[in-house]
């Protein structure tokens, strides 16, 4: 029997790693099916305290990973395919073995948001993507008119980060301001090679027929005029959607899906801890997620050791 499960590798999980690790507690922690989390696939991270030069989004969850295990995590690449969670000790199946944990603590981020119009689909990887730096060196996007999607921090970096490989970058949001901080929004809309389009959203991805993105079909929202713009690459940046489909039912989640924190970290179900962006449709920073990791790890020392002491 594991005493602690953490469900998630990324800022919230790991920092609940190195948390309950240093309290002794050989925490199980789970990679799901992407190790390190979202912040892998950023490039470097500004405004993560402690690195003024800032740090490679990989570079920072590798050394995460590394302190955790350092105490005594035992981190695993697998997945929790299913929870049962009405009873104590939980019920886990993690890549088709049972295991039993005392506690759970759930940091399963969020993923991608999608657009949901004709194409996306049918183009993924053949020119939609959904993370400019895993993707965006490939040589069918060198030297070609690039379409990012979104208006916010995410939107802008993939943009920025773009210019490197794009002759262009097109940067289609729905309204004509930037929700992105002021930081990011200036430097992007500097960039000369950046040109905003605004109030218009993605309604099809061209071309399925030729099985690659020849363009992308935009509709004016304040007009309702229609128009082609030509682009080898769609990068889809519009937000997250949190990783929570595995506890619906389970424990109480919002109507976004995430999870409904009660005091701190804990949810309605005792002895399931909640940590990062699948509890967090507010700030989503890296640095919250691991205030929320350390926050959820302490109260579930403290929930192991009345267990273990009851008074
Ligand atoms: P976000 O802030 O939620 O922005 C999503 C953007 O996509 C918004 O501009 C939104 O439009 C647009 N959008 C949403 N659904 C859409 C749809 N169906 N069709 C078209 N457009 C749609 O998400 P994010 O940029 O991924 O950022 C998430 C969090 O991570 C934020 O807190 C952000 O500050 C943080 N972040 C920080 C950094 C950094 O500091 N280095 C980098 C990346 C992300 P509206 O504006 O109209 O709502």
């Amino acid at each position: 029997m594991e005493r602690v499960v953490i469900v998630g590798t990324g800022c919230a999980g790991l920092t609940a790693a190195i948390y309950t690790a240093r309290a002794q507690l050989a925490p199980l922690v789970l990679s799901g099916t992407l190790p390190g989390g979202l912040l892998t696939t950023t490039s470097i991270v500004e405004n993560f305290p402690g690195f003024p030069e800032g740090i490679d989004g990989y570079e920072l969850m590798t050394r995460l990973q590394k302190q955790a295990e350092r105490f005594g995590a035992k981190v695993q690449f697998a997945t929790v395919e299913s929870a049962d969670l009405s009873r104590r000790p939980f019920r886990l199946v993690i890549d088709g073995e049972p295991v039993l944990a005392e506690t759970v603590i759930i940091a399963s981020g969020a993923g991608h948001k999608h657009l949901d119009c004709p194409g996306e689909l049918e183009l993924e990887k053949k020119g939609v993507t959904y993370c400019a730096t895993c993707d965006g060196a490939l040589p069918m996007f060198r030297q070609q008119p690039l379409v990012v999607v979104g208006g916010g921090d995410s939107a802008c970096e993939e943009a920025s980060y773009l210019t490197r490989f794009a002759s262009k970058v097109y940067l289609v949001h729905r309204r004509d301001t930037l929700r992105a901080s002021k930081i990011m929004a200036d430097r992007t809309l500097a960039n000369p090679k950046i040109q905003p389009v605004w109030d218009s959203t993605v309604t099809e991805v061209l071309d399925v027929k030729a099985g690659k993105v020849t363009g992308v079909k935009l509709k004016h929202l304040k007009t309702g005029a229609v128009t082609e713009l030509p682009c080898a690459g769609v990068f889809v940046a519009i937000g997250h959607h949190p990783n929570t489909q595995l506890f619906k039912g389970q424990i109480d989640l919002d109507d976004a899906g995430y999870v409904i924190r009660k005091h701190g970290s804990t949810t309605n179900v005792e002895g399931v801890f909640v940590a990062g962006d699948c509890a967090d449709r507010e700030y989503r920073q890296a640095i919250t997620a691991a205030g929320m990791g350390c926050a959820a790890a302490l109260e579930c020392e403290r929930f192991l050791s009345a267990v273990d002491h009851p008074s």
